[in-house]
């Protein structure tokens, strides 16, 4: 195999690898919280606060009906039960029943508009609810995904890696060298020949350089200086 083969193998190895890279970084960035997990969470928690703060209005409101309720029942007693005979007293005790009954009324309306916001409250807990399990199945699914691809492209790059250090121990250090500086200066040190044109900077190549590189010969183009390679 001629060196211009081998290092365009070199080559191509090394891009590879250089674009595995990439995107190995790329998925290892994506580990990890997701943030709008983590929002939705955080929003779920201050529903289910305000829920809460909610019932335990709507529980004391039923619990002060309830003591109004024994107390009217007391009073009505008082105020039917014959022995209070003393007019101005029973006016009294029904002025007072009356104004309980009012107190009642208000708290009841009150009771009811708390329980309407309980509804709509748990409702939101709901749909809120329901969001972040979406939200925490799929965010679970890419992570299982991408630590699959972290794998596949770990084991990639090191058979890769392999596959390199076996082209290398069959260069020349010195031309290895060359290699790297040029993949250092222009990106790509090996650029193929193609209707005797260099690929790499898209200039006509003299015959004499053609000659060379096709008897398999290390030349390089004299124009961009990469390497010539002769499919
Ligand atoms: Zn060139």
């Amino acid at each position: 195999m001629s060196v211009a083969k081998q290092l365009y193998q070199l080559q191509e190895v090394d891009l590879e690898l250089e674009s595995n890279t990439q995107t190995l970084k790329q998925k290892v960035s994506q580990l990890g919280e997701s943030p709008e997990v983590v929002r939705v969470r955080t929003d779920l928690s201050s529903q289910h606060q305000h829920l809460d703060e909610l019932k335990r209005q709507q529980h004391s409101a039923e619990w002060e009906i309830d003591d109004l309720t024994s107390k009217i029942t007391t009073l009505e007693q008082k105020l039917y039960g014959g022995r209070i005979k003393n007019p101005k007293e029973l006016t009294n005790l029904q002025h007072e029943v009356d104004g309980l009954k009012a107190k009642r009324d208000q708290l009841e309306d009150k009771a009811l508009g708390i329980i309407d916001q309980v509804e709509l409250a748990e409702g939101h807990v709901a749909t809120i609810s329901n969001e972040l399990n979406r939200l925490e199945t799929e965010w679970h699914r890419q992570q299982q995904r991408l630590t699959s691809d972290i794998e596949w492209l770990k084991n990639t790059l090191s058979d890769l890696e392999h596959k390199r250090q076996l082209i290398l121990v069959e260069v020349e250090p010195q031309i290895v060298n060359l290699y790297q500086e040029l993949r250092r200066q222009r990106g790509t040190a090996v650029a193929k020949v193609d209707q005797g044109m260099c690929r790499g900077c898209q200039i006509s190549l003299p015959t004499s350089e053609l000659q060379r590189a096709r008897s398999g010969n290390l030349v390089q183009c004299s124009s961009c200086g990469r390497i010539l390679f002769l499919a």
